[in-house]
């Protein structure tokens, strides 16, 4: 299990374009893509900070995640993603130490990256993302 850096942080919002120009205007950052992820039901908009980048979530589905999770909780931090070195291997090694998976193997997110969850039930509360990065 090796973890370099947070890849990114995922923030629910309600609204990509009120959300957007508060990391911009305000906090000075640029926003550099947005995109669309069809099978997790949700918009998202990326913003880079060093190494690591924010990721805003609007739900485009009321039943998707991100439209559950803010109807239970309201907007604020989603998940943490941790950059994974051998992503495969890692949920291997999680499943045999006995942590719950949400992801038993890697499948596509957003910008290409390979991820995965882990259940905030083995987290302490704390919807995990590991991810890899296959393309550099
Ligand atoms: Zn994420």
């Amino acid at each position: 299990m090796k973890i370099s850096h947070i890849e990114h942080l995922g923030i629910a919002v309600n609204s990509l374009v009120e959300a957007i120009p508060y990391y911009e205007d305000m906090l000075g950052l640029k926003c550099y893509a947005v995109e669309e992820v069809i099978d997790q039901k949700v918009k998202t908009a990326f913003f880079q900070i060093g190494q690591t980048k924010i990721e805003l979530l609007e739900s485009t589905d009321p039943e998707g995640p991100i439209g559950k999770f803010i109807e239970k909780r309201g907007q604020g931090i989603h998940h943490v993603a941790f950059a994974t070195e051998g992503l495969e291997d890692a949920l291997d090694e999680l499943a045999e130490k006995g942590v719950q998976l949400i992801d038993k193997k890697p499948r596509k997110g957003a910008e290409g990256l390979d991820i995965a969850f882990l259940h905030p039930k083995s987290t302490f509360g704390v919807l995990t993302e590991l991810c890899e990065n296959k393309n550099i």
